[in-house]
This record gives structure tokens, sequence and C-alpha cells, in this order.
């Protein structure tokens, strides 16, 4: 029986974010790592590998597909009501013990995080995306950096059949991976785990690489919102609260920052879920900080008005919303507010058209093949 590594081994292709080296080596960029591999070894993301020389990365499946409404990436700021198609491939560059999508992102380093692969096309994905009435294809699940040229495959597709599409990321890029992805990526959420290197280096990462990625997404034009999990014990102090939420208002006040409550995941399972009383706390650090739209997240009908967009020059209430759910939508064509008229930063749609889905679903998958069962 071949191992799971081996079967997604078997559609891998030449990258192209990376360069050849001395004696073999490969140097790639496609995340923050920017490891320098040699010769029949994987990269840290156990998906990316030297094979002869060349850069050898995922290609040609898919881990999981999931129909979801976009306020459940979150983006709230991007299309309200609108539908995300999301597909994920296989492993991470980090390892967070509280992963919630730890069946894809963990596959390769977890026996029990087995997820069979289904081979697909970039162009059975977005016909997929089309039927299902998706107005944004959005690469998530796994770390969609190190799948980059993958994502960017599928983002041609969807750009071509006038589709808008997303990463939902943990951020740890590269100035290179960066300039590759930006005439494909429309969207762009970033989880900001902590404001302390030594807890990002408990995580695997470092801190530097994600801050400066958030700096250089926001530069480029990509539209940004930021996710934090406030996990208590982990990041819910107010100190790193304020450094976190300064730094986010320090490149934009107008990027849109979620504060979503953790619950018992993963290996993860000592702290307390976190409570909607931090979540406030956290939400008011925010403001102070000079955030214009904070938002708590994962606690649908718990946070009082904190799953809603306001006007933060007029206080307008301008999309209600009961956690993926959209109530009322009140802005203007052009994206302002109806009663100042304050232009809203974000991505809007001239008319809201409802909402397609409120919750997450699975599309049918009879048209993809199912590679066969694989085990470790
Ligand atoms: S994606 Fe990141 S972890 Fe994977 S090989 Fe490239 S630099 Fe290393």
């Amino acid at each position: 029986m071949a191992t799971l590594q081996e079967v997604l081994q078997e559609t891998a292709r030449e990258g192209e974010l990376y360069e050849k080296l001395e004696r073999g080596f490969v140097r790639c960029y496609a995340c923050g790592h920017c490891c320098r591999i040699p010769d029949g070894q994987l990269g840290v993301c156990k998906v990316r590998y030297n094979e002869g020389g060349k850069l050898l990365v995922p290609w040609g499946y898919v881990a999981s597909v999931q129909c979801d409404p976009i306020e459940k990436k979150p983006f709230y700021h991007a299309y309200p009501g609108a539908l995300a198609y999301s597909f994920g491939m296989m492993g991470c560059d980090l390892h967070c013990g509280y992963c919630q999508n730890w069946v894809t992102s963990q596959a390769l380093r977890d026996p029990s995080a087995v997820s069979p692969p289904l081979r697909v096309t970039p162009e059975e994905l977005v016909r997929g995306a089309v039927q299902h009435g998706a107005k944004v294809v959005v690469s998530t699940y796994n770390e969609p950096l190190i799948t980059s040229e993958w994502a960017v495959a599928v983002f041609k597709e969807a750009r071509a059949a006038g589709l808008t599409t997303g990463f939902v990321s943990n951020g740890n890029g590269t100035p290179q991976v960066l300039e590759y992805l930006r005439p494909w990526v429309d969207l762009y959420k970033v989880d900001l785990k902590s404001f302390e290197d030594r807890h990002y280096r408990q995580l695997g990462g470092r801190m530097l690489p994600i801050l400066e990625t958030i700096r250089r997404l926001h530069e480029m034009g990509y539209w940004v919102e930021i996710v934090t999990l406030v996990v208590p014990g982990f990041n819910d102090s107010d100190d790193e609260l304020k450094r976190l939420a300064g730094f986010i208002a320090s490149v934009s006040p107008d990027i849109p920052w979620h504060v979503t409550a953790f619950h018992k995941d993963y290996k993860m399972t000592e702290p307390e879920n976190t409570s909607s009383q931090t979540l406030a706390r956290a939400a008011r650090i925010g403001k102070a900080a000079g955030l214009r739209f904070v938002y708590a997240g994962n606690m649908p009908g718990r946070t009082g008005e904190l799953e809603n967009t306001y006007c933060p020059d007029c206080h307008e209430l301008l999309v209600e919303r009961i956690g993926f759910h959209v109530i009322a939508y009140r802005l203007t064509s052009r994206g302002s507010c109806p009663g100042c008229g304050a232009a809203i930063p974000g991505r809007w749609a001239a008319d809201f058209q409802g909402q397609i889905a409120d919750s997450p679903y699975l599309p049918r998958f009879q048209k993809f093949d199912r590679t066969r069962a694989v085990r470790r």
C-alpha cells in the first residue's frame, strides 16, 4: 500500500517559487521558512521536496472542498452574503496545537489526521464553483502559501469565469510569494496568532515574517482582514492584545480585526474556552488602539453588536449579522454609508443579492475520482 506522501507525489510537478543552488540544493520561497533543501529531502512543510535538484510541489488534487458563506472565512468587508467555494490541499508550515483544520493541515505529520485526497483539475473545481453559484473561490483548510502554484492555476480559471479569489492564510509569506500571487489573489485573510515571537516559535514559525507580510499585503493592494483566535492564557493578556491591535492600526486603521473564540480542539485541550467577556475586552482594546472595524467571532448571537458593521463616522448600522447569517444590508451601491455618505473600506457588490447560504455544505463530488485508499 502506498503511503499518503507517495500518492501525493504521483501528481507533483516542478514549482515556480524557488531557485537552484550549488551542489543540487534548492531554496524555496513559498513561505517564510525559505528552506534550503538538499536533493532527496522534504521542506519543513513536508509537501515540497527536492528531486534531482528540482523543487517539486503539490498539484492536481484537493483534500477538502466545501461551499461556505464568505462570513465563515471570515471576510466581513468583501461581498457579504456571497458563497465562497473553498478548497484545500494538505500540509502546513506551522503546527498549532489548537488547529481547527488539523485533518488536512497536519495530514503529513499526524497519522490520525487522514483526509483522502480527490484528484481534480482547476477547470473541474471552477466549474463546480460556478454550478453552485459561488462568487468567490478561496484556498483554505491547509496553509495555501505552501501550495501557491496550484492555487494560482485554479485562480486563473476562476478569474476567467468572472470570480473573485482569496487566501485564508497564516501570513508566513515572503516578498517573492506575495509578488507571485498579486495578479491572481484579491482577498487575503491573515491569522495573527500572537504578538510574542516566543509563541510563534512554539507553533513552529517566527513573528517577523508575518508582520512583514501584513504590511506588504496592505501596501500591495490586497484586501486584508486579520483574525486573532483569542486563547485564554496564551495570547489574551491586555498587554499582548494592545501591542497586537496597535500594530494592525499602524498598518491601517481600516483593516478589519476579528477576535474569535477558542474552543478546545486537536491537541490543545487545556485552556478553558474563550468567554464572551474576553472577546468584548479584546474588542475594546482594538477600538482604543484606533481600529475602526472590530468583530467578535465564533459566538453567534452572544457578543451583542460586535457581529455588525457600523459606519465609523456616523455609527449607522450598515450590515447586521448573527454568526454567518446576514440579517440586513444597507450599504449603497457605491459601498458607502447611506446616512453620511462615508466610503466604507472593502470590496462591495453594486447590489446585495441576498445570501446564498448561511451554513457550510459539501458540494457533490460525482465528477471527481477518488484516489486509491491511502494509509500510512
Ligand atoms: S513552503 Fe515553506 S516549509 Fe515548505 S519547502 Fe517552501 S519554504 Fe520550506
